[in-house]
Order: C-alpha cells, then structure tokens, then sequence
C-alpha cells in the first residue's frame, strides 16, 4: 500500500517539479490540470482587478525565457536551468548593463553559498535575478551583460480549483493546499501531493464527512476563495492546511488558534499512539492560509501536519529544497497520518450511560474474563489490547460515559488507543450499556 502511494507521490513530484508557477498565469493551470486528473477538480477563474475584501485580484504574470549572458553570448545564469533565477513577477526587461547596474537587481544567499534563494515582487513593480553566492563569486566585476526577462503582466486572471467530496454525516471539513511555489518540492510541493493522495483514499476507503479540497495560491487565492465562497465556507467544522509535510525532518503540529479543537487532540492521539515524536507549534498568526480561514469572520480552526515545517529547515525558500529533500516514501507516510487523524474525526462520538448509578456488573454481561469464553467475547471487541486491559478500558468508557466526554477524551484520560476505545463503544452499545447522543 505505502510503496505504491510513495511511487505515486514521486511520480507526480517528477512532473510538477519542473513547472514555474507563481500566484497567477499558466504554471498554477498546468498544475490544477495535473491534479485534477485524481482530485477532478472545479477550475475557477477570478479576474483580474476584482476586489476581494480588502485585496484586488492582481494582473497575471507569466514568463517564456530569461536569462544573463557575457559578452560572447554565453547564458551565465538562465531561467531555463532554474526558473529559481528569476523573481517571481518580473517586470519585462531587455538591455546591456554593466556589472555595477545589474548589481542592485540581484539576490543571493551568503549563508548557504550554494542555495539560489527563492524571491518574489507580486505587489510592487520590479525585476531581480537570484543566484547562488557562488555564482555571484564568479561573475566578471568589468563586464557589461545581456539581460534578458521574457515575462508579461497585464489583465487576465487568478485561477484556482476545488472539489468536494460529500458525506452523509451533515459535517464539513476543508482539505485546504497552495500550488503558488515555482521547482521547490517541499515548500510547496508535498502540499498538493499529499492533500491528492488524501483525496485518492478517502474515496477508496469511503468517508461519513464532507471534505472540500481546495488548491490555491497561497494567501491571495485563499482570500479570494473565501470571497467567493462566504455562505459555505462559514459552515465549516474544521480543516487542515497542508503544507511542507515531506522532508526527512520530524513531524510537527501547528496547532488551531483554539489549541484544544477536536483537531488538534485527534492529531495528538494518533501521534501519542503511533509512538512517533511530535513537535508542538502553537498558534501564530503567520504561516500559512490558517490566518485567513481563521480571522475572526470565519473563525474556521485550522490545523497542519507538517514534516519539515517552513522556516525550521534551512534549505526553506531555496533551490535546495529539491527533489532530493522530499521523497515519496515520506509524502506517502504523511498522508498516512493525516488519514489516521480524519479517521479519529470520522469515529469520534459521545455516548451517555445507561447505567449511570455505580458500575455496571461486566461479569453477568460476559465482559469480565473469568472464565475462557467470555475472553473471546470481549477480544472480539478490541483490536490492540490485550484481555485485562480491555476491562480496564470498558471500565473508563463507562465512567467517563455521562455525555460530556467523547471517544477522544476517553482515549486521552485512559492512555488506550482510540481504535479499541471506538471498537469497544460499539460493543457496549449492543450490551445496552452506552447510547450514542450525537
Ligand atoms: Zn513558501
């Protein structure tokens, strides 16, 4: 199963690495046309010089070719090796500069000298080529160059895609992930990877929520897409920005700005459970498309799963983090356990007591292992722990059953794993001792 979703995974990395995309023009289509044939997503096109709460759509941006060339014709940094080169809306430019012109208009990064940095200018008109230190290095300083950007800005539009995956529990959930980022594979490409892979398997396994996956350019088109989808996005429950979750990099946690949603403690348990480390990131209001589907007229709770978070890694934001940073084995084992975090969220109930007045007696009901066949009984019931422990965990089931405590806080104050926790409710509902109330 995980080797062909992580083949799957870098498979598709292979092809949308190369791509330029930036926040508009045909990058980001080339990318939704990609993803769409798993995720068959609705392609919206929003044009530009719309007005989007307090933002406007801006003019789309695309590039055909760009590069600095010495005297004798030769590229010495082009656009066509790595679309990294160029800042993200470059204006157009065509001249023959000297070394000391073109000097203002290039970016390097002195602390990893080999790292072209990543730099973009959506909002303010101007043009710079990035390079690594090195490359910078040796450039001749008495030189004059060709500098060439071959881009073009003008009205056209911001395009973005999404899909919903309908249940039948009456619950939403957002899947939410950007396609903005030019050849860079964990920030961004192990978003839309992931989220597509998420996509695939909900509808292998079946779901009971709803889940809308959207893709989008970070920050302006979740902005738009709030814009535009007002009425439904308001009723929500819940989502996950998916965002930089393949690096080699330990898993971490960015948590909802309420920092005990029902998220958050599914996304604690399945770790806690899984006994794999988890590095808590309390809410900020940066990062990601969190801060727009969490402002206070949507108060959506939004939390992330992320393997080698932006900022913490220092190849973030530069041709480094490559295809060589991410591979399909983690972006497939992510997704596993952003799947396990949905399944506590699909399972999550709270149930009352019909026997609310002291213990029930487990033994008249078979639930107590005195003799060998009410052990198979009560085995039947849960997966993962063994005979005494699962009377240990009916017992907390049944204290802790008086309609104010759900699945998750029951696997929380026991220490057991939710999956037993879930299997034995449905077994206690049979025995007439639990009755589900939502
Ligand atoms: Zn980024």
């Amino acid at each position: 199963m995980i080797a062909t979703e992580a083949n799957f995974a870098s498979d598709l990395l292979d092809e949308l690495f190369p791509i330029c995309r930036s926040i508009t023009g045909n990058g980001v289509r080339q990318t939704l046309n990609i993803l769409s044939r798993t995720m068959n997503l609705n392609i919206h096109e929003i044009p530009s010089g719309k007005h989007v709460y307090d933002w406007v759509i801006p003019k789309e941006w695309n590039i055909n070719d760009a590069y600095i060339a010495d005297h004798s014709g030769k590229r010495v940094i082009d656009f066509r090796e790595n679309n990294l080169h160029v800042m993200s809306y470059s204006t157009p430019v065509n001249a023959r500069m000297s070394f000391d012109e073109l000097r203002p208009h290039l970016q390097t990064l002195p602390e990893i000298p080999d790292a072209i940095p990543y730099r973009t200018s959506y909002f303010k008109e101007d043009w710079a080529f990035c390079l690594s230190q090195k490359q910078l290095d040796g450039l001749d300083k008495n030189q004059f160059y060709d500098v060439v950007i071959d881009s073009e800005i003008k009205n056209g539009h911001l395009t973005l895609g999404d899909s919903l995956l309908e249940g039948t529990s009456g619950k939403e959930y957002l899947i939410s992930t950007y396609c903005c980022h030019p050849s860079m594979a964990n920030d961004n490409l192990s978003g839309p990877i992931v989220s597509t892979l998420l996509y695939k398997k909900l509808k292998e396994r079946g779901h009971y929520h709803s889940y809308r996956f959207v893709v989008l350019p970070e920050t302006i088109g979740a902005i738009t897409y709030l814009s535009e989808n007002e009425t439904e996005m308001q009723k929500l429950q819940g989502g996950f920005v998916v965002t930089t979750c393949g690096g080699p990099g330990g898993y971490g946690h960015k948590e909802t700005f309420q920092g005990n949603h029902e998220l958050d403690r599914a996304v604690r348990l399945i770790f806690r459970d899984a006994n794999t480390d988890l590095i808590s990131y309390p809410f900020v209001p940066d990062g990601s498309d969190e801060r727009q589907y969490s402002s206070p007229g949507f108060r959506i709770p939004v939390t992330t799963i992320s393997k080698d978070k932006y900022y913490e890694y220092p190849y973030y934001h530069t041709s480094l983090d490559n295809k060589a940073f991410v591979t399909g084995e983690n972006l497939a084992l992510t997704a596993e356990y952003y799947m396990k975090a949905i399944a506590v969220l699909e399972k999550n109930r709270v149930y009352r007591s019909l026997n609310p007045k002291c213990e029930p007696q487990l033994g008249k009901r078979n639930l107590y292992p005195s003799t060998g066949g009410g052990q198979k009984q009560i085995a039947a019931g849960a997966v993962n722990s063994d005979i005494n422990n699962q009377v240990d965990i009916i017992c907390w089931m049944m204290f802790l059953a008086d309609g104010k405590h759900d699945l998750i806080d029951m696997a929380e104050r026991s220490g057991y794993p939710f999956e037993d926790i879930s299997h034995l409710a449905d077994r206690l509902v049979e025995e007439g001792l639990l009755e589900l109330i939502e």
